[in-house]
């Protein structure tokens, strides 16, 4: 037996064979099932998500000789005929291909002679909006007036160029594109009928690829087959067809969880030797982490559809959100820079060595520090952009917005072990004085290192106690946005800021709870209640906002005071922006 391509062989004969399109095939069956049928239907969609394959079924439902039904018997002539592409009675028209007004006139002054053999005369217009002014005025005439025994099945990609007065008189039905995992499904199903062995992975890969389309996943699966040496791996379709292997994907965000800049660009080595495209790694990485938020907001909402979701939660569960958020930000600013670099590796690799440089770290290594440590093991280029750009007489050459200044942090910041927020860094200023703690009111509610006593605690001591929890990631933003609200013994009642309360849910719930069993080491009855909160009172995120805008403007005063900057400002006229001033020192709440 000769060699049938994939696409015609396992074209679906019966609704019931269709991969996806539920919604609009059980509307079909029902009005098939019921004989409630309209004179003309309109599919849209992208191509290769089966409008024309509904089409035909649908032609073979309306002619099969056992009559008008959902479940066509594909064995009478009608049924054989249609499949076979030579019924009399059912007239395809590409479009695409024929727009001359008088090939569809010649068309349509058939329309008015009854079927030759069928019940239904049946127009099958695939690329409808190809068709000229005066054809779409010639098929208008007949759709507003049509023989009871015609029936017209147009398909089109791009409906809006269709005239109101077509689409107005048509049963419309939009195709949706299919996802990765029906297509994935699908080919499944064939392959297992072929007796073609594959790795699941594999025709994952080709799900996605296909962008939605059947047809195309086909034609990727026919090429896959002939290109493979008896099975499908993922391996070979990774490279035949040229995408990201997304185990590459999952190795680079295990490396940022971990903060391990060396696996990091350990990764990025493995896969240069593969000669990857990077700009497309990027671009899985950024999507990755845009389903990785999400999984973080609705974790119960997450579906399969990648065939990636254990992973996903996984990663979901040990990244903080503000990481998220952050290493997204940094990879969507990347891309737009990458063609700049020098090559593209190297691009990447600062892409990544800049997340870790911005993740809050402990007050025992700085960023910059770990930055410039890795940056000296892995290239030459990452060491030079790296480095501390501290003021200093010779760099009077950059331009001023790129000056940053270091706070001076006192060097007990470094020695304490913190849990609690310790009081804010203390500032030396030119006369070498140390200047007061910032708010000796917030030193007082924060005694440092102090192990809570349930029997005493107060609600006042909530953003202390806060800090001495174990909690990670969505949760522990949630009780930062909680008040203490009510302590009782060992009943506590936190309320959450109501605007907060999309994120919540009782996962999160259970997860305080037993962070507040560690910390007081016996079983609490906490109660989480969204609800307003007292405006006069302070939650731990909020404490931590006044606390970054403190530091922000201490860095400014910092940077303003300093003398060289003002030499700088003098001797060149210019000005400072605010905006770009950042304090370096690690963030210490
Ligand atoms: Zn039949």
């Amino acid at each position: 037996m000769s060699y049938q391509v994939l696409a015609r062989k396992w074209r679906p004969r019966t609704f019931k064979e269709m991969a996806g399109q539920g919604h609009v095939l059980k509307t079909l069956v029902n009005a098939l099932d019921k004989e409630r049928l309209h004179h003309a239907y309109l599919f849209t969609g992208t191509r290769g998500v089966g409008k024309t394959t509904i089409a035909r079924i649908l032609a073979r439902c309306l002619n099969c000789e056992e009559g008008v039904s959902s479940e066509p018997c594909g064995k009478c002539s009608a049924c054989t005929e249609i499949e076979e592409g030579r019924f009399i009675d059912l007239i395809e028209v590409d479009a695409a291909s024929r727009t001359k007004v008088e090939d569809t006139r010649e068309l349509l002054d058939n329309v008015q002679y009854a079927p030759t053999r069928g019940r239904y005369k049946i127009y099958l217009i695939d690329e409808v909006h190809m068709l000229s002014g005066h054809s779409f005025n010639a098929l208008l005439k007949t759709l507003e007036e049509p023989p009871p025994h015609v029936k017209f099945l147009l398909a089109t990609t791009d409906p809006q160029k269709l005239p109101v007065t077509v689409l107005s008189r048509c049963l419309q039905f939009n195709l949706k594109n299919l996802s990765p995992e029906i297509i994935k499904d699908h080919l499944q199903f064939i392959l297992e009928q072929e007796n073609i062995p594959f790795e699941e992975e594999a025709l994952w890969l080709i799900g996605r690829a296909a962008r939605g389309s059947v047809r195309d996943a086909l034609t990727l699966l026919d090429q896959a087959i002939s290109f493979s040496d008896g099975k499908i791996t993922d391996s070979e379709i990774a490279s035949f067809l040229g995408t990201i292997n997304q185990s590459i994907i999952y190795e680079l965000v295990d490396a940022l969880i971990a903060d391990d800049a060396q696996a990091l660009l350990k990764s990025i080595e493995h896969t240069a030797e593969q000669a990857p495209d990077f700009v497309a790694l990027l671009e899985a990485l950024i999507s990755y982490l845009h389903r990785l938020a999400i999984a973080q907001v609705v974790p119960e909402g997450l579906d399969n559809s990648q065939g990636d979701k254990k992973q996903l939660l996984e990663h979901a569960r040990n990244m903080p959100a503000e990481n998220v958020q952050l290493y997204y930000q940094i990879a969507l600013k990347g891309r737009e820079d990458i063609s700049l670099a020098v090559e593209e590796r190297a691009g990447i690799e600062m892409i990544l060595l800049r997340m870790l440089a911005f993740t809050p770290h402990s007050p025992a290594k700085s960023p910059v520090e770990q930055v410039r440590e890795v940056a000296e093991e892995a290239s030459g280029e990452a060491a030079g952009q790296t480095e501390n750009a501290a003021v200093s007489g010779d760099e009077k050459k950059k331009p001023l917005e790129t000056i940053k200044v270091q706070e001076k942090a006192p060097a007990k910041a470094e020695a304490t072990k913190v849990q609690h927020p310790p009081e804010p860094p203390q500032l030396q200023d030119e006369s070498g004085a140390q200047s007061k703690a910032a708010d000796p009111g917030i030193s007082k509610a924060l005694p440092a290192d102090t192990q809570l006593a349930l029997d005493t605690l107060r609600e006042e001591q909530w953003i202390s106690l806060f800090y001495g929890l174990n909690l990670k990631g969505i949760t522990r933003s949630i009780a930062a946005n909680c008040l203490m609200t009510a302590v009782d013994g060992k009943n506590i009642e936190l309320t959450l800021d109501e605007n907060q309360q999309a994120v919540f849910n009782e996962s999160q719930q259970e997860k305080i709870a037993a962070a507040f069993a560690e910390y007081f080491a016996t079983d609490i009855n906490l109660r989480i209640e969204p609800g307003e909160l007292d405006p006069e009172a302070e939650t731990p995120a909020a404490y931590r906002a006044r606390k970054q805008l403190e530091r922000q403007k201490r860095a400014e005063e910092t940077f303003r005071n300093d003398e060289n900057v003002k030499t700088l400002v003098e001797r060149f006229e210019g000005s400072i922006l605010s905006d770009s001033i950042e304090p370096l020192t690690p963030e210490d709440y």
